[in-house]
């Protein structure tokens, strides 16, 4: 951990400034891209299951919707806060916008400890979320869906109180929804996949055959499990993956140097994404403490968890073989950190553009939603590829055009689409 206070939303906002700088932006367009256009903060009463009620706080923030109206998760996370939900929000705005899709950014949060609260307590929480915000969020508004904590079943019941309360049927309202229920198929792998799609991009500007690389992963969740799968398919090896232990409450790694099982540690795993540490240690994995997925012998790294995961304290334990960070994960590079990374050339492919694939299928899934026609999973998952990769080679013609570092290609695309968008709507 660093030894400065981290907050998401001063990160955010100096990235944005460097863009900013970079696209010579007028003041009035930095003013207002710099904040959330609107946020929302709410108390969220839920009847527990000994009869108490619980008052639980709730976030919406919603960045930018020159481009469309905002997409962006839910997190249900005991540490939440507002900067935290604002830098997210923003982020969103840059990440639709770099793979080029008709929306916006927003996020919400609700500070909780999902693994305390029965799935009675959760459906209450979920629908009390959507009777606070439920006239400022909806298909041509502003459109949820899961990120940390939050699931398929959580959207179905957001989606249900949502109905219940404007007396339709209306499944572009979110997004996430189970299949069958308005979800889309490939959504669960989309986010994991699109990272990867970026990572064989990334290789084969770099020369390396992906059969040939090694890699560490932190976190064991959606995004994690999803990007190893595919990884593995391509011929790399995971040798380290990590995540957090709620017994404990710090995080473990676990390695194995001839690669990990992914269907073994799966059968392990709860539907938090936490390892059960001692059937691990069983199947012959190694136990480490949480930190050292950093320091592994590898070729590439994923920090796929959560955000301020690379610091200044420990960027310098990153081995030298490492060529190539792919950010699953929100925000896991600081500014110092990542100033670090670009003097020693690492090649990054930045948060916002690694972890798109979650946010493009969810654009897919409302696409189909308004058709009221679903595609075959390999449709949905080549649509996500030729959107990814597309994605990734704009950024890399930018970068290359310009001699820019991948993470300022990327922002520069994005916040020169969002800043048009508010020029010709005449907002600035
Ligand atoms: P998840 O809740 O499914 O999994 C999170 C994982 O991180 C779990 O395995 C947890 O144990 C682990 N973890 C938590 N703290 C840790 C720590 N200190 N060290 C190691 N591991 C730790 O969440 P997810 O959906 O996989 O999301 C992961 C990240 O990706 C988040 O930053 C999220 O905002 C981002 N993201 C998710 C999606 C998506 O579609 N799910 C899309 C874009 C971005």
């Amino acid at each position: 951990m660093s030894a400065k206070p981290f907050n998401a939303f001063a990160m955010a906002q100096a990235q944005f400034d460097r863009a900013a700088d970079l696209l010579g932006l007028d003041q009035a367009t930095r003013d207002l891209l710099r904040y959330p256009m609107r946020e929302y903060h709410f108390s969220l009463p839920v009847r527990m299951d000994d009869g108490s009620v619980k008052v639980f706080r709730g976030f919406r923030v919603q960045h930018n919707d020159a481009r469309g109206p905002g997409k962006g998760g839910i997190r249900f996370h005991p540490q939440e806060t507002i900067d935290t939900v604002r830098a997210l929000a923003m982020w969103m705005t840059w990440k639709c916008a770099v793979v080029n899709l008709p929306l916006g950014g927003s996020k919400g949060g609700v500070i909780c400890e999902p693994h305390n609260l029965s799935q009675r307590e959760l459906e209450g929480l979920c629908r009390a979320w959507v009777r606070q915000i439920s006239r400022d969020v909806g298909p041509v508004l502003d459109v949820p869906a899961p990120d940390v904590m939050t699931s398929a079943q959580h959207m179905l019941w957001m989606l249900d109180e949502y109905e219940w309360i404007h007396r339709g049927h209306y499944p572009g309202f979110i997004t996430g929804k189970p299949v069958g229920m308005g979800g889309s198929l490939g959504r669960t792998e989309a986010t994991g996949y699109g990272v990867v799609f970026t990572v064989r991009e990334a290789l084969k500007e770099l020369g390396i055959r992906p059969q040939d690389t090694w890699a560490s992963v932190q976190g064991f969740g959606n995004v994690a499990q999803y990007a190893i799968e595919l990884l593995q398919q391509i011929g790399a090896k995971v040798v380290c993956v990590s995540c957090w232990d709620q017994e404990d409450q710090k995080a473990y790694c676990f390695r194995r140097g001839a690669g990990v099982d992914l269907a073994q540690l799966r059968a392990i795993t709860d539907r938090f994404g936490s390892i059960n540490k001692r059937k691990a240690g069983e199947l012959g994995y190694e136990v480490l403490p949480g930190e050292v997925w950093i320091e592994q012998d590898v070729d590439i790294l994923i920090p796929a968890a959560l955000e301020n995961s690379i610091t200044g304290d420990n960027v310098g334990r990153i081995s030298a073989r490492v060529k190539l960070i792919a950010e699953g994960a929100n925000g896991p590079t600081t500014l110092e950190a990542d100033h670090v990374l670009k003097e020693r050339g690492v090649f990054v492919i930045p948060d916002f553009l690694a972890n798109a694939g979650g946010v493009t299928c969810s654009y897919l899934e409302q696409v189909q939603s308004n058709m009221n026609y679903y595609w075959e999973k390999d449709e949905v998952l080549s649509k996500l590829d030729v959107m990814m990769t597309s994605a990734f080679l704009d950024v890399r013609e930018t970068a290359k055009k310009r001699k820019l570092y991948m993470r300022d290609a990327a922002y520069i695309i994005a916040i020169a689409r969002v800043a048009q968008a508010c020029r010709d709507r005449g907002w600035v």
